[in-house]
C-alpha cells in the first residue's frame, strides 16, 4: 500500500526529529530554507578560530531528558561546563561567590502566585522599595540576559517553572551541530527526502491534499504538513520570509503573536593569549554585552559574548564591524586593558546578529501570561493536516531551548500517528 506524506518544513532540530520519529510510518519530505541543516543550531568550523564555535545553541540545559537520550543515542559526548562567575562590583571583577540573597524568597513568591502576571507587575507589587533594589536587579537581568524577554511582557508563573529547575549545563564535542548531523543522517537512512535551498511561501490546505508552493514555485503535495518555521517567522506576515497560508488562519497567527519571541547578539573572539583567571566561566557585567563565558573546561582563550532581550534589541541594526566595536569596548572595560590592547591581541572574531537571520527573525521565544491559551490553540492540527511544532509550541521548564524543539517535535509526531491511526480505525 502506497505510504501517505507527511511535508515537513524547515530541518532545524525540530523538523528533524519529527521526520526521523514519522519516517517508519509515512514518506517525508523536509523542505529547507538555508543551504544548510540544523537552523539554530549552526557550530562555525571555518572562520580561522582554532576550535569549533557555535553561532546558535551551545549548551545542553539542566535535566534536558529528551536532549541528553538523543545525544546517547547518537553516541556523541559531552562535557559539563566549569567555571567561576566573577562580576564587576563597584568597577573591580570580583568573584560571585553566592547565589544573589534572597533569592530563595523570589522564588517561594513566584511559587506562590496564584494568577499569573509579568515580572515588572511582580516585582513592583512584592519586591518594591530600596532594600529589594539588588533582587530586583538580578531578577531584571536572568529574564533580560537568559530569557531573552521583555519585563513588561513575559509571564512569572513561566519564569518560575525554568527558574526553580536549574542544574549544571554541558557542551556537545566537537560542537552541537554533530547531532544535526546524526539525525539528517538517519533520517537518510529512514528514505525522507531532504532539500535544501527550498523557501516555502505558501501552504493551501483546501483540498485533500495539502500544497506547499515554494518561492522557486515548485509544488510538493502531501496528506500531511508539518509547519517548524521559528515565531518570528510566523509572526511576521508581511516579510519577505513570511509563509503565506491558504485559507488564511487568523486565530492561529494572532495566537503567534501571543507568544514572546526575543533578540541576541553573540559574538566570539579568539585572543592570542587568555586575558583572565584561569579558573573564570562567566563575566557579568552592565556593559553593551553584559555577559561573557569561556570554554571552560577546555582552557583556550576564546571568549563569547552575549546581549539578550533589550541588551540585544539596543545592538541589533548595528552592522557588524560596529557590533565588533562595541564588543571590544565591553571586554576593554571588563579586563581594565586598553582597546588597542584588546585589539593587537585579537586572532579571530565573528558576530552573530540573530535579528538579520531571515529564516528565523530573532533567537527564542518566552511565555506571556497569555501564551497558555495561545498554545492551546496552536498545537490542534488545522483540518486535521496541518501541524505546527517547534521550539516556541512547548509549555515545559526549558522554554526556548533545543530541548523545548525537541519535545515538540516528538508531541507533534506523536499527535499525527494517533490521529492517522484513528482515522483509520474508524473506517474498520
Ligand atoms: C544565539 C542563540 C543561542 C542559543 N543558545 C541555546 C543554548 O545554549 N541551548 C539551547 O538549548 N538552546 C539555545 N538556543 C535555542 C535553540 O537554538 C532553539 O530553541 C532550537 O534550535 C530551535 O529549533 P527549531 O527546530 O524549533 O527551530 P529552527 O532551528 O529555527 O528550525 C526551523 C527551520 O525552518 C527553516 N525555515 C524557516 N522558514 C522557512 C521557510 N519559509 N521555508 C523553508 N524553511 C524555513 C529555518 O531555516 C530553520 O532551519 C539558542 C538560540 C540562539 C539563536
Amino acid at each position: 500500500m502506497k505510504k501517505e506524506t507527511v511535508i515537513v518544513i524547515g530541518a532545524g532540530i525540530a523538523g528533524l526529529v519529527a521526520a526521523k520519529e514519522l519516517s517508519a510510518y509515512f514518506d517525508v519530505v523536509i523542505l529547507e530554507a538555508l543551504s544548510r541543516f540544523g537552523g539554530r543550531i549552526d557550530t562555525i568550523t571555518d572562520s580561522g578560530f582554532s576550535l569549533p564555535v557555535e553561532s546558535g545553541a551551545e549548551f545542553v540545559h539542566g535535566q534536558a531528558e529528551n536532549s541528553i537520550e538523543l545525544l546517547e543515542e547518537a553516541k556523541l559526548s559531552y562535557q559539563p561546563v566549569e567555571g567561576t562567575f566573577y562580576k564587576i562590583t563597584k568597577g573591580r571583577l570580583m568573584k560571585q561567590e553566592e547565589m544573589v540573597q534572597g533569592w530563595d524568597i523570589l522564588l517561594s513568591k513566584m511559587a506562590g502566585l496564584r494568577e499569573d502576571m509579568t515580572l515588572q507587575q511582580f516585582l513592583s507589587t512584592y519586591f518594591e522599595g530600596e532594600r529589594n533594589a539588588e533582587i530586583r536587579k538580578q531578577a531584571i537581568a536572568f529574564a533580560e540576559g537568559f530569557d531573552i524577554a521583555a519585563i513588561e511582557k513575559v509571564s512569572v508563573q513561566s519564569l518560575y517553572k525554568e527558574w526553580s529547575d536549574q542544574s549544571g549545563d554541558n557542551r556537545v564535542d566537537g560542537g552541537y551541530s554533530k547531532l544535526v548531523e546524526y539525525l539528517v543522517e538517519e533520517c537518510r537512512k529512514m528514505g525522507c527526502t531532504l532539500i535544501t535551498n527550498s523557501i516555502v511561501k505558501e501552504i493551501d490546505w483546501t483540498g485533500e491534499q495539502v500544497l506547499v508552493k515554494t518561492l522557486n514555485n515548485i509544488i510538493y503535495g502531501g496528506e500531511y504538513c508539518v509547519v517548524t518555521a521559528s515565531v518570528g517567522i510566523l509572526q511576521s506576515a508581511t516579510s519577505k520570509s513570511a509563509i503565506t497560508f491558504t485559507p488564511a488562519l487568523p486565530e492561529y497567527m494572532s495566537a503567534f503573536h501571543q507568544i514572546g519571541f526575543g533578540n541576541v547578539v553573540k559574538v566570539v573572539l579568539e585572543f592570542t593569549e587568555v586575558l583572565w583567571d584561569k579558573d573564570a566561566g562567566f563575566f557579568f557585567s552592565d556593559e553593551q554585552f553584559p555577559t561573557w563565558w569561556t570554554q571552560l573546561p577546555m582552557e583556550v582563550p576564546l571568549l563569547t559574548g552575549w546581549a539578550g532581550g533589550p541588551a540585544a534589541d539596543l545592538l541589533k541594526e548595528l552592522n557588524e564591524a560596529e557590533l565588533l566595536d562595541v564588543a571590544i569596548r565591553s571586554v576593554s572595560s571588563i579586563f581594565n586593558l586598553s582597546i588597542e590592547d584588546i585589539q593587537k591581541k585579537i586572532k579571530a572574531a565573528q558576530v552573530f546578529n540573530w535579528h538579520n537571520e531571515p529564516f528565523t527573525a530573532g533567537a527564542y521565544s518566552y511565555h506571556l501570561p497569555e501564551t497558555p491559551e495561545a498554545l492551546d490553540i496552536l498545537t490542534l492540527p488545522v483540518g486535521g493536516k496541518l501541524y505546527f511544532a517547534g521550539e516556541g509550541l512547548y509549555s515545559g521548564s526549558h522554554p526556548g531551548t533545543v530541548e523545548a524543539a525537541i519535545v515538540s517535535a516528538k508531541d507533534v509526531a506523536g499527535r499525527l500517528k494517533k490521529d492517522k491511526f484513528n482515522s483509520i480505525a474508524s473506517f474498520i
